[in-house]
C-alpha cells in the first residue's frame, strides 16, 4: 500500500526535526521544507496527502503559501500559529486553512489532528457518486462541484463537505459538536469555533458567488441547518 504523504513547513529545525520523527512513527511518508518557497515547489513536486504550515516562515510566509496552494489545490491543511491573535488574524483573512493549532502544542495532539482531517478526505472519496439537490443547490460529490442557481461556488474541501452535510437533511438542525463529528470526525479533539468559522467562510462565499444569503441558517444556541427555500 502506498504511504500517506505529509509535507511540514517550519523553519524551526528543532520542531522539524520532532514532527518528521513523529509523523514517521505513525507511517507517514515525510517531506519537510523550512521557508515558503522551498514549500511550493516541494509541494508542486510531491502532491502531499496533507500540509502542516507555520505561519511566520522566511521568504515567502505561511499566508501567502496557504493563499497559493488554494488556488489550485483542495489539499487538507492545518496552519501552526506562535500566538493566539495570529489564529484571529488566520481566521479573519479566510485563507482555507482546515485547522489550526497554536504553539506550544503537543506532537500527540497534532498526529490527532492530522488523522481527523484525514478520516475526513477518506470518507469523502467513498461518496464518490453521490448527487445532492436541495431547493437551489445542486452539489456533484464526483466533480467537487457546487452550484447554487446556475452559478458556480468556489469553495474549500472542507466547506464542501460541511455544506453537503447540511444540505443531505434540509431544514435539521445539527449542533455544532453533531457537526464536528459529522465532518471533522469523532476523534477531533479542536476547538468548536472552528464550525462557526467555516460556516461564516461558507455563506461569504456562497453571498458573493451566487447573492443568496439564506441557504444556511442560525439556529440560536443550537447550531446550524440548511434551509432549501427563501
Ligand atoms: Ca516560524
Amino acid at each position: 500500500m502506498e504511504k500517506i504523504k505529509v509535507l511540514v513547513v517550519e523553519d524551526e529545525r528543532k520542531i522539524l526535526e520532532l514532527l518528521r520523527l513523529y509523523l514517521q512513527k505513525e507511517g507517514y511518508e515525510t517531506y519537510t521544507a523550512t521557508d515558503g518557497e522551498m514549500a511550493l515547489s516541494l509541494f508542486a513536486q510531491v502532491k502531499p496527502d496533507l500540509v502542516i504550515l507555520d505561519l511566520m516562515l522566511p521568504r515567502v510566509d505561511g499566508l501567502e503559501v496557504c493563499r497559493r496552494l488554494r488556488q489550485s489545490s483542495q489539499v487538507p491543511l492545518i496552519m501552526v500559529t506562535a500566538k493566539d491573535e495570529e489564529v484571529d488574524k488566520v481566521i479573519g483573512l479566510s485563507l482555507g486553512a482546515d485547522d489550526y493549532l497554536t504553539k506550544p502544542f503537543s506532537p500527540r495532539e497534532l498526529m490527532a489532528r492530522v488523522k481527523a482531517l484525514l478520516r475526513r478526505s477518506r470518507l469523502w472519496s467513498a461518496t464518490l457518486e453521490e448527487e445532492i439537490e436541495a431547493g437551489p443547490l445542486r452539489m456533484s460529490v464526483a466533480r467537487r462541484e457546487v452550484f447554487v442557481g446556475e452559478k458556480p461556488v468556489n469553495l474549500t474541501a472542507l466547506e464542501f463537505d460541511l455544506l453537503a452535510c447540511l444540505a443531505r437533511s434540509p431544514g435539521r438542525v445539527f449542533s455544532r459538536d453533531q457537526l464536528l463529528g459529522l465532518v471533522w470526525g469523532e476523534n477531533y479533539v479542536g476547538d468548536p469555533r472552528v464550525v462557526d468559522v467555516h460556516i461564516g467562510n461558507l455563506r461569504k462565499k456562497v453571498q458573493a458567488d451566487c447573492g443568496i444569503a439564506w441557504l444556511i441558517r442560525t439556529v440560536r444556541d443550537v447550531g446550524y441547518k440548511f434551509q432549501a427555500d427563501a
